[in-house]
Formats: C-alpha cells, structure tokens, sequence
C-alpha cells in the first residue's frame, strides 16, 4: 500500500475517521500540499499540508430523503 503524509492525528470532525486513509486527490500550491479527501460519512475534508483546514459538501446522512 501507499503511504500518505497525513498523520493519524487528523480525523474528520463530523465521524472521527482518520482522514489518512483514503486521499482523493492533492494540489501543490505556494503555500503548500492541498489534499482532498472523500470521508467514509460522505464529507469532503481539505487539508493544508499536515493540518485540516476545512470541509466541503455534507455528511451522506443530510442527503436522506
Ligand atoms: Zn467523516
């Protein structure tokens, strides 16, 4: 398996799971390594380097009905 450089540390704020795990895609900006990642409950995380800087779209559970 590949490995990332996404400590376990961060996790998705909506479910805890560790965000380390599944990386969708990454940008190399001035600032650093932007991540994405498509958590297992449906939210979107972005990280800036090491650190979560944000989330993106919502939990599979707010898309119900
Ligand atoms: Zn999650």
């Amino acid at each position: 398996m590949q490995r990332n450089e996404i400590p376990d540390a961060v996790t998705c704020p909506n479910c805890g799971w560790r965000a380390g795990d599944a990386v969708t895609s990454a940008h190399h900006t001035s600032t650093g390594a932007v991540r994405y990642v498509h958590c297992v409950c449906g939210l979107r995380l972005v990280l800036l380097g090491e650190t979560l800087i944000g989330t993106a779209g919502a939990p599979d559970a707010a898309m119900a009905g």
